[in-house]
């Protein structure tokens, strides 16, 4: 993974991308969202729609309300449920009066290991898009694009209008996206991503990172990575049984620590795929080539 720019960051002020979209990055950086999360505004002062409200802290919310003064919000819109994307949500809907509008809820096992503590559980949306439906406004149109992978119920955006593509966590320009059975999904990330290549987007605004101005060349970039640890994955079960921790030190040289629990789930995530696929089997953690 790449370090993050030099500071400081545009944190707080809505920088204009084109003519309908502006950016606003909330004060939240960390390994898992690099400078933090960025929360696009889509209109043209006339009734607009905010996508990916972020954390709800008091000064990201302070920053969106000066960013969108007295325009109507006509749709608060998330693409997945993570606690760095959505939990503004209802702040920011009590507010203006605007719907939730965007991503399914995930429906969480109280216990189990999909009640992960990343997930938003106060996300309840008014209308949940399926893909291909769209949600417009004065000016702008927005498709929903099913891109499960990353989680479940991951949504892109598509802005009709100019091409732009709003790709939540799912491609992002700074890093590969992370994938955490069960609920993350390898075999689903990759659909996702064929998805998107046989997309003509011009341009990618992720929630993490700069713009992907070559959006294509970087989707195709990344199936070609995850074939590559797919294929490393291979390569080292043949010189013997592994359990998920033991690849992270052969596979990700020089990773920072802290995401060292990340690395060894998006090893599992890969070795689920192929043991669906019918190439590796376990038994209990160890996992063999058949
Ligand atoms: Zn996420």
């Amino acid at each position: 993974m790449a370090g993050p720019p030099p500071k400081p960051w545009p944190t707080g002020e809505a920088m204009q991308l084109e003519p309908l979209v502006r950016r606003v990055l909330a004060p939240n950086p960390s390994p898992y969202t690099y400078t933090g999360t960025q929360t696009y505004i889509v209109g043209l002062g006339d009734g607009c729609a905010v996508i990916d409200p972020g954390p709800d802290e008091k000064e990201h919310l302070l920053a969106l309300d000066a960013a969108i003064g007295d325009e109507h919000v006509c749709a608060i819109m998330c693409t997945h449920t993570h606690r760095d994307h959505s939990p503004a949500a209802k702040t920011l809907a009590a507010r203006t009066g605007a719907p939730i509008v965007g991503c399914a809820p995930l429906v969480l096992d109280d216990s189990g290991p999909r009640a992960d503590a990343s997930f938003d559980r106060t996300y309840e949306p008014d209308r949940v898009m399926e893909d291909g439906e769209q949600m417009t406004g004065p000016g702008w149109t927005l498709t929903a694009v099913a891109t499960p992978g990353h989680v479940s119920n991951h949504l892109c955006f598509a802005l009709e209008e100019s091409g732009a593509l709003f790709t939540g966590d799912h491609v992002m320009g700074w890093s590969t996206s992370v994938v955490i059975p069960p609920d993350g999904d390898m075999s689903a990330y990759m659909a996702s991503l064929e998805k998107l290549y046989a997309r003509e987007d011009t341009v990618y605004y992720p929630a993490h990172g700069e713009a992907v101005e070559k959006p294509r060349q970087l989707v195709r970039g990344m199936i070609g990575h995850r074939r590559q640890r797919e294929n490393q994955i291979v390569r080292l079960l043949g010189e013997g049984p592994h359990r998920a921790s033991e690849f992270v030190p052969k596979m990700y040289k020089g990773l920072d620590p802290r995401l060292d629990k990340a690395a060894e789930m998006s090893v599992t995530a890969h070795l689920i795929d192929l043991e669906r696929r019918g190439l590796v089997a376990r038994s209990d953690d160890i996992w063999k080539t058949i």
